[in-house]
């Protein structure tokens, strides 16, 4: 009989362990929402009040304990999350992150000044690269969690260009394309996905033309390139769905599109993953 009652208790056990493997929970205190994949982009809530280290540096994390973790486009396989509860070690999580592979996008016809730019032009790529690092920094300060409130797509329509892809402009190799191309007509609604405070806003950038930045609590920050047309300031609170600008074809590209790109505090993630803020 005591034997029957342990093989019961044992199975209710496998069972509850496999549930928890099936809903992400590593366990009761500490839940991942996400996946974890390059360009990838998890939720994690631990308990309140707690503390989070990363790779052994500390985290944001908010009051109700929650946080991100971003990976980059090519990530440290494993990654360690600490948590700590008053300075003890409670959890230490290992994050195996899948590696992905990218294709090779060849792109030509680009005006040659958008490749190789020209000396007048360095300095002025300089500054307007500084300036957007400025505000991704004070992005990294927002304690709020904006992203709290929902996503929804900034625009629909077909999709031109992917995350990831290694890119050859008029046959010379380029930096890695950190976005999702969105090939729409001129003047096409962009709304924001996701609540947030606009952190940049400029409307003839060299590379990127009419870009914004939208800093969604924790240094997460996504950015809106090539617009035709700015309907936001700096210090501007947005909501989900709500109009930020118009699809066109400023700076460097060959037809109106909307890239729509993702970062959380220097690491550029796959706009694609943002769902997980659904
Ligand atoms: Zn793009």
């Amino acid at each position: 009989m005591i034997a029957k009652k342990l093989i019961i208790k044992r199975v209710i056990i496998l069972l509850f362990s496999y549930m928890a493997l099936a809903l992400n929970i590593v366990n009761a205190k500490t839940f991942i929402k996400g996946e974890i994949i390059a360009g990838g982009i998890i939720i994690v809530n631990v308990s309140p009040g707690s503390t989070v280290k990363l790779n052994d540096e500390s985290i944001m994390i908010s009051d109700k304990g929650v946080f991100l973790v971003g990976f980059e486009r090519k990530p440290q396989p494993t990654q360690i999350l600490e948590i700590y509860n008053e300075n003890v070690l409670v959890e230490k999580i290992t994050l195996n992150v899948k590696i992905r592979s990218y294709e090779i996008q060849r792109i030509n016809g680009i005006n040659k000044d958008k490749v190789d730019p020209p000396q007048s032009v360095i300095d002025r790529i300089y500054m307007e690269r500084n300036s957007v690092k400025e505000s991704r920094k004070k992005s990294n300060l927002i304690t709020s969690t904006y992203y709290n409130n929902g996503f929804v797509l900034p625009a629909k329509g077909p999709i031109s260009g992917v995350y990831g892809s290694q890119r050859i402009l008029n046959g010379k190799p380029r930096s890695p394309h950190y976005g999702i191309d969105i090939a729409l007509p001129k003047g096409h609604e962009v709304v924001s996905p996701m609540d947030g405070i606009v952190v940049f806003s400029n409307n003839d950038l060299y590379y990127s033309g009419g870009t914004i930045i939208i800093a969604h609590g924790q240094g997460l920050t996504t950015s809106y390139l090539h617009l035709s047309e700015i309907l936001v300031s700096v210090n501007d609170i947005v909501r989900r769905g709500e109009l930020i600008g118009k699809v066109g074809a400023t700076g460097r590209a060959t037809g109106p599109h909307l890239h729509w790109g993702a970062e959380l505090k220097g690491k550029r993630i796959d706009p694609k993953y943002l769902d997980v803020f659904n």
